[in-house]
C-alpha cells in the first residue's frame, strides 16, 4: 500500500475525480492538506468517496491573508480533524511582509492547540526553518512532519534530533539538495508526498496525479539501493506510527 503523506486534492478542481479514481485504484493512503476552512470542508467530501484519503485542517501560509476571522473559531477544526495540516511559516513565497505578524499568530495559535491535543502536524518551513525548529524545540514537540524540507543541512540535523518525519516530495531525482537531504534523513523517518498536481508541474512540467507517488517511491529506492518492495514497507510501518 502507497502512503501519500501531502497532497492537496482541492487543486485538481476539474480532474478531481480522475485524482481519486488514481487513489483508489492505487491504494494511496492519502493525507489531504487543507489551505483553509473551505479547502477542509471540501477535502472531507473528497474523503467520503475515498476510504484512502485522510482530511487534515490546517490554514496555510498562503492563506493566512484571507482568514478573517478569530483564532478560537479554529478550535473545533483542530478537534475535529485527526491529523493537522497545512500550517507553517514561509518567508519566501508569501511575498507580502506584511502578512508576517499574522502568519505567526495563526501559525503558533495552530501548532500550541494542536500539540495540546497532541496530534501530528504537517508543517511547512519555507525560509523559516530556523524559526519553525525553536517553536517545537521550546515545546519539546515532535508529532511533526517536515513538509518537503528545502532548507539549511544544519537545520536538518536538529529536526532529525528531536524526531520529526520527514517527506521527499516530487523534485527527488531533479534536485541535489533533496536528494541529500534523503540520504540524512533516518529511514524510521522517512515519508513520501506528491503536494498535487502543481508540485510535479513546477519540476518538470508535468501535471501531477496522486499515482505519482510510485515514481517518489522508484526514485528513493534507486538512490537509497533498497528494494522498491522494501521501501514500501518502511514507508507504510512509518505512516502506521503516526496514525495509531
Ligand atoms: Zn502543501
Amino acid at each position: 500500500m502507497y502512503i501519500d503523506a501531502h497532497n492537496h486534492l482541492d487543486f485538481y478542481n476539474d480532474n478531481i475525480d480522475r485524482a481519486i479514481k488514481d487513489i483508489n485504484e492505487n491504494k494511496i493512503i492519502t493525507l489531504a492538506n487543507s489551505m483553509d476552512i473551505n479547502s477542509y470542508n471540501l477535502n472531507k467530501k473528497y474523503s467520503k468517496k475515498s476510504k484512502f484519503i485522510i482530511p487534515t485542517f490546517g490554514i496555510h501560509p498562503n492563506s493566512v491573508g484571507s482568514f478573517k476571522g478569530k483564532l478560537k473559531e479554529l478550535i473545533p477544526y483542530i478537534e475535529e480533524s485527526k491529523l493537522i495540516g497545512e500550517i507553517g511559516l514561509d518567508f519566501l513565497w508569501v511575498e507580502d511582509r506584511t502578512l508576517d505578524e499574522k502568519q505567526r499568530e495563526i501559525y503558533y495559535f495552530i501548532l500550541e492547540e494542536s500539540a495540546k491535543r497532541n496530534k501530528y502536524i504537517s508543517i511547512h518551513t519555507k525560509n523559516a526553518e530556523e524559526e519553525v525548529y525553536n517553536s517545537l524545540k521550546k515545546l519539546e514537540y515532535n508529532k511533526v512532519i517536515i513538509h518537503w524540507y528545502s532548507g539549511p543541512l544544519e537545520i536538518l540535523e536538529k529536526f532529525i534530533e528531536l524526531g520529526c518525519y520527514f517527506t521527499i516530495s516530487v523534485d527527488i531525482g531533479y534536485s541535489n539538495l533533496t536528494e541529500k537531504i534523503l540520504m540524512k534523513i533516518p529511514i524510521d523517518k522517512l515519508l513520501v508526498e506528491t503536494d498535487g498536481p502543481t508540485a510535479l508541474e513546477w519540476v518538470s512540467g508535468e501535471y501531477g496525479y496522486p499515482s505519482e507517488i510510485k515514481n517518489v517511491v522508484k526514485k528513493i529506492a534507486h538512490i537509497k539501493k533498497i528494494s522498491e518492495e522494501e521501501l514500501i514497507n518502511i514507508i507504510y510501518d512509518n505512516f502506521n506510527r503516526i496514525l495509531n
